[in-house]
């Protein structure tokens, strides 16, 4: 029985990955703060403790006693309007904390580390779609932060032979069954459409329509959350360590999110325009061939109408989200 910590458990993209290993038999046990995530998106099956990575002697402890195989590391801040007002959070959380995990996985043995990376790292890439190979030059702190984390990843393994993989994703999109999308604020482009369908919210707010792109809106590439969940079991027994794309290879914009917005919800969801979010590149999608031909990723979800289905569905069973 292979055992994982997994950091971040509680988080949206987290709480997944812990579902999906339950099933697949293995033992869990999830590190989370609850800064941004939420107790009962852990899954009941798994064991919970409640601890913040800045807490270096915790953490320590925690991994210490564990017998962990593998960790998974998704505890983050994501956000990259946010962190480009105070990019201090990012820097300190998400690159200073996590070495605490890192000296933790070290100290207690474990074998295989992977790290909830992003496109983000690419900055405004210069082929599209980004393969791997792409320059590595963010333009916001977030990426910064994640890349700077990648970097420690690669001189963990050369000096203490951790292996990792870190998966770069594009844009996390869909539910499980259980479980969904629940940020406080929420700043996501296809909750928020959801949350105009459900009458939360009056109009959704497209933010900059002059964009280089078919239609003037941001084009992203949007992937499932089990698609990233299945991608994250896989990499723990990665032949060797690297980095992973995981993408669709399909884009959509804005206005095309919230066209499939509206036929999966049968809403008519306004829109209107609003300035550029600053920190946003035009145009990422990923190719993910690595991710298929080293790992043997299968993606399951191929389409926008079935993420946005998925999503559809967990939000109108939690109109409250995790409060429901
Ligand atoms: N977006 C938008 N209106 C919103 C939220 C997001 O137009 O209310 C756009 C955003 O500018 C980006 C895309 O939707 O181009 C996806 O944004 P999201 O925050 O979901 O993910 P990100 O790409 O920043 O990780």
């Amino acid at each position: 029985m292979e055992n994982i910590l997994v950091a971040g458990g509680a988080g949206y993209i987290g709480s997944a990955c812990v579902e999906y290993l339950l099933d697949r038999g293995f033992e869990v046990v999830v590190f989370d703060s609850l800064a941004t995530g939420h107790r009962a998106a852990v899954d009941k099956r798994a064991e919970f403790v409640e601890g913040d990575l800045n807490d270096r002697e915790k953490i320590i402890s925690v991994v210490g006693e564990g017998n962990f195989s593998g960790i998974m590391h998704f505890a983050a801040y994501s956000l990259v309007g946010e962190s480009m007002e105070n990019p201090g959070k990012y820097f300190s959380n998400n690159l200073g904390a996590g070495i605490n995990l890192l000296d933790a996985a070290v100290e207690g043995n474990v074998e295989s580390f992977v790290f909830s990376s992003t496109c983000a790292t690419y900055g405004d890439p210069t082929q599209v779609p980004i393969p791997e190979t792409e320059k590595q030059d963010p333009i916001n702190p977030y990426g910064e932060s994640k890349l700077m984390f990648e970097r420690a990843l690669k001189w963990y393994n050369r000096i203490f032979g951790l292996k990792y993989a870190a998966l770069r994703y594009f844009n996390a999109a869909g539910a499980t069954g259980a479980f969904g999308e629940d940020h406080r604020p929420e700043t996501h482009l296809i909750p928020l459409v959801l949350q105009v369908a459900l009458g939360k919210r009056d109009a959704i707010k497209i933010f900059g329509d002059d964009y280089p792109t078919r239609d003037g809106t941001c084009v992203r590439d949007y992937i499932h959350i089990l698609d990233l969940a299945q991608a994250h079991m896989l990499a723990l027994e990665a032949p060797e360590s690297g980095h992973y794309n995981l993408g669709t290879g399909n884009g959509l914009t804005v206005k095309e999110i919230i066209d499939t917005a509206r036929e999966v919800t049968g809403h008519a969801i306004p829109a209107e325009n609003a300035a550029r979010r600053p920190g946003d590149p035009p145009e990422l999608i990923g190719q993910s061939e690595r991710a298929k031909n080293v790992l043997g990723w299968k993606p399951e979800f191929e389409n926008a109408k079935d993420i946005i289905a998925s999503a559809w569905e967990w939000m109108r069973e939690h109109p409250d989200g995790y409060e429901s």
